[in-house]
Formats: structure tokens, C-alpha cells, sequence
């Protein structure tokens, strides 16, 4: 068995950068654990560069579209009017359209194949495949896409650092009576959580409701406590763990002569502000291809991604150090003037435009540098206090 390109993992980049390669003449081929295409639900928020990356969102996994993002502390919320909505969409349909496009490509999808190691001999790099029918041994002539998500076996056997990753875990739930469906709501709660809780609407009557843990038993604690408090009942759980950005990361890598790319939350192409990997590892599929069809260095070519992913990394290490005074003190500071930026700038497109945000709102800067500089807020305040009351006794 001969290929140009081999996919592990029936992913969304995976599917989609096999897709783009069988388009361009590539004898593509993608190797799948499962023996099916049939993803559990996961009910997804994403951007309009969706849109922009895979050229249309189809139909069945588009459920709905949010208009406004509310963004709460304990004792301020800011709520920001999106000039384009977020789509809400449903990943297992996408999965099984990108499936269905990569067939219609001329591309091989082949479900109930593992992948397990690579053998390198004199012919050329072979991949060792446990399928239905026993081990195959695949031979692959121009590179191998690990799409196989943050444990992924690929990495491992190309000796690629695994990123680090986090627990996500959301419930379906009936929406609130008299909440608004346009509305996402985001609360911050650090005593809780270093990330925050949600509550996404994916059509007119339901939503999901999660957060992010440090471990599965956090979240799961954490999420059971929030839906108690909040009078919500949980009808199904998504959940699964989740690669993290880091600036340090190399998803590359060669063994032999052969390249190996990592796409994905294998590569950890993952927000970490917000802990989303749908679209930034539908952008790291695309560079893949360019540098296979190009023959150009996939570092280079991630360049850009590797941007956004940075400055992400950048406003979570702010965010970390954040309690819930300084999360007060900066949704203060969405003033009118920044909230329109944030309107019109999303989320997977901020690293080109991002340093402008301190200018247009110097109380900004002020929350960064004392979160930088480890001086709280809440501890701030609390000092002043003190030495109020002080030169009072005094
Ligand atoms: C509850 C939840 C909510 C989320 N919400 C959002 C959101 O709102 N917005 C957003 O952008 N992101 C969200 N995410 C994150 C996003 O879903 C992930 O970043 C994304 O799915 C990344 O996964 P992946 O496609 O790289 O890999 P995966 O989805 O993990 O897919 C890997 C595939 O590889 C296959 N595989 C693994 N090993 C092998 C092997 N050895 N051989 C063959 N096949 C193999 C697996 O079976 C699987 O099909 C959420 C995640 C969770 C868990």
C-alpha cells in the first residue's frame, strides 16, 4: 500500500487538510481508530473565519447563530454586540460533511484503522496499521499529518512533545425561562476556576453550560455546584480533554526523510483564552497543505497561527493571575470605545490588531501590568484599606 500523504485521525483538520490534498492530485489516504463516523455531540462557538477558512459551514451542523456576548464578574457585566454573530455548530455533523467531501474528493477514508509506530527501512518510511484484518504496514512518500488529537500516538512515536491540556466539560440543559437565545453569557469566577463558566444558547429553547478544569474531578465538581446554583438541569454531558497552546511548542518534526505534521489539538493549536481548537486547527490543517504542496517549511507556514496562538497565550498568563476584583476592574474597563473593538474584531483574528486595545483604554494597561507585576487588585485595595483605617487610629 503506496501513498503520497497519510492522515491519522478522522478529526476536523485531519479530514479537511486529506480533502485539500486529494483536490490537488495527492493519492491521500485517512487511517481512523473508530469504526465509524459518528462523533459524540460536542456543541461548539466559533467565529466567522470559519466561514472564511473552509469557505461555507454546511447547513445540518449550523444550529444557531449568537449576536451578543455578556461578560460577568461578580459585580460587573459588559455586554458586547457582535458586528458578525458567532455560529454555534454542532461538531459531529461537520465531521461527517468533511468526511463526506473528502470522498467526493477522491481521497481514501479507512475506519477501524490504528495507527501504532513508523518503520523506517530502505525503501522509505512505513507506517505500522492495525486494521479489521490484522497490521498492514503503509508506505508514505511525501509526509504523515498526525491529526489524532492531544494524546496522539503520532506525536509520540516522532518524539514530539505532547502540550499540555485541561478538562472540558459542558451539559445540555433547557435554556432559562425568559433568556434571551441571542446572548452568550461568560462568568468569571476565579475562586472557582482560572477560566470561566458559560452558558451558549444553540437554538431557541436549549444551550450548553460548562467549564474548564484543571482535572476532569475539578470540572465536574465545579459544574455540578454552578448548575444546582443556577436551578439548571443537566440532560447530557460533553465532555473531553483539551490540548493548550504554548509558545515553546514544535508540532513537527521528520523521521527519516519523511516530515511529520502535527494539525490540531495534537499540535496544540488550541486558544487558550477561551479553550477553542475548532477553527485555529481547521488554520494549522491549511498550513499543513501548503508546505506539503508547496514544499515549503511548515513552520514558516504556521507563522501566522503561531501569532494569534501566542498572543492568546499572552492574555491567559494575564488572565491567570487575575482575582475577582481585578475581574471587576477589567469588564470596567470595557468602556464603548473597546467594546466596539471587540465587536468588530474576533477572537481568531486579534493578534494583528491586539496592541491597539491598552490605547484606545489605558485602564487596560493598568489591570495587565498589575496582574504582571503579581500586585492584585483585591490585595491593592485591601492595603489601602488598611492604611486608611491605620491613619485613622493614628
Ligand atoms: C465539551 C467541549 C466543548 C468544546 N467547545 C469548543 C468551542 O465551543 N469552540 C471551539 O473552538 N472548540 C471547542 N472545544 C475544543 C475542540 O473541540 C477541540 O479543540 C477539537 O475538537 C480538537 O480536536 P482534534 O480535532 O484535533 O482532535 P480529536 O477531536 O481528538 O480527534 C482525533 C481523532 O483521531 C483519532 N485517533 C486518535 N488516535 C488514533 C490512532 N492511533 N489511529 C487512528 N486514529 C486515531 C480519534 O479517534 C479521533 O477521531 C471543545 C471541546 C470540548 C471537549
Amino acid at each position: 500500500m503506496n501513498f503520497d500523504v497519510v492522515v491519522i485521525g478522522a478529526s476536523a483538520p485531519g479530514l479537511y487538510a486529506a480533502q485539500i490534498l486529494a483536490r490537488a492530485g495527492k493519492k491521500v489516504v485517512v487511517f481512523e481508530r473508530h469504526e465509524e463516523i459518528n462523533p459524540a455531540r460536542r456543541t461548539l462557538i466559533v467565529t466567522r473565519e470559519l466561514c472564511k477558512v473552509i469557505d461555507e459551514v454546511p447547513l445540518p451542523a449550523l444550529l444557531h447563530r449568537i449576536g451578543v456576548m455578556a461578560i460577568s464578574s461578580p459585580d460587573v457585566t459588559a455586554r458586547i454586540r457582535l458586528r458578525d454573530p458567532d455560529p454555534i455548530v454542532e461538531r459531529s455533523y461537520l465531521i461527517q460533511w468533511l468526511a463526506s467531501r473528502l470522498q467526493d474528493s477522491g481521497g481514501e477514508l479507512r475506519l477501524g484503522y490504528r495507527f501504532e509506530d513508523f518503520v523506517e527501512s530502505e525503501n522509505g518510511l512505513h507506517l505500522r496499521v492495525q486494521g479489521p484484518n490484522g497490521e498492514l504496514l503503509v508506505c508514505v512518500k511525501d509526509a504523515v499529518i498526525g491529526a489524532d488529537g492531544v494524546f496522539s500516538e503520532v506525536a509520540q512515536s516522532a518524539g514530539i512533545p505532547r502540550p499540555p491540556f485541561v478538562s472540558v466539560l459542558q451539559a445540555e440543559v433547557s435554556l432559562p425561562v425568559g433568556w434571551d437565545p441571542d446572548v452568550t453569557q461568560v462568568w468569571f469566577d476565579s475562586n472557582d476556576t482560572r477560566f470561566f463558566y458559560w452558558l451558549i444558547p444553540e437554538s431557541a429553547e436549549r444551550g450548553v453550560v460548562g467549564l474548564v478544569g484543571d482535572s476532569g474531578a475539578q470540572a465536574r465538581e465545579l459544574l455540578r455546584r454552578f448548575l444546582i446554583q443556577h436551578n439548571l438541569k443537566p440532560e447530557v454531558y460533553q465532555g473531553a480533554q483539551v490540548a493548550m497552546h504554548h509558545p515553546g511548542l514544535k508540532p513537527w518534526s521528520k523521521v527519516g526523510e519523511t516530515p511529520v505534521y502535527l494539525v490540531g489539538d495534537a499540535a496544540g493549536q488550541v486558544k487558550v483564552t477561551t479553550v477553542g481548537g475548532t477553527v485555529t486547527g481547521l488554520m494549522g490543517a491549511k498550513a499543513a497543505v501548503r508546505a506539503i504542496l508547496n514544499r515549503t517549511s511548515y513552520k514558516a507556514e504556521l507563522r501566522a497561527l503561531k501569532r494569534e496562538l501566542d498572543v492568546h497565550w499572552l492574555i491567559r498568563a494575564l488572565l491567570d493571575r487575575l482575582d475577582n476584583l481585578g475581574y471587576d476592574s477589567l469588564i470596567g474597563a470595557l468602556s464603548s470605545s473597546v467594546r466596539i473593538f471587540l465587536a468588530r474584531h474576533n477572537r481568531d483574528s486579534m493578534a494583528p490588531v491586539f496592541w491597539r486595545l491598552p490605547f484606545l483604554e489605558p485602564r487596560l494597561f493598568r489591570v495587565a501590568l498589575n496582574s504582571l507585576l503579581g500586585r492584585s487588585v483585591e490585595r491593592g485595595k485591601r492595603a489601602k484599606r488598611a492604611r486608611a483605617a491605620a491613619t485613622e487610629v493614628d
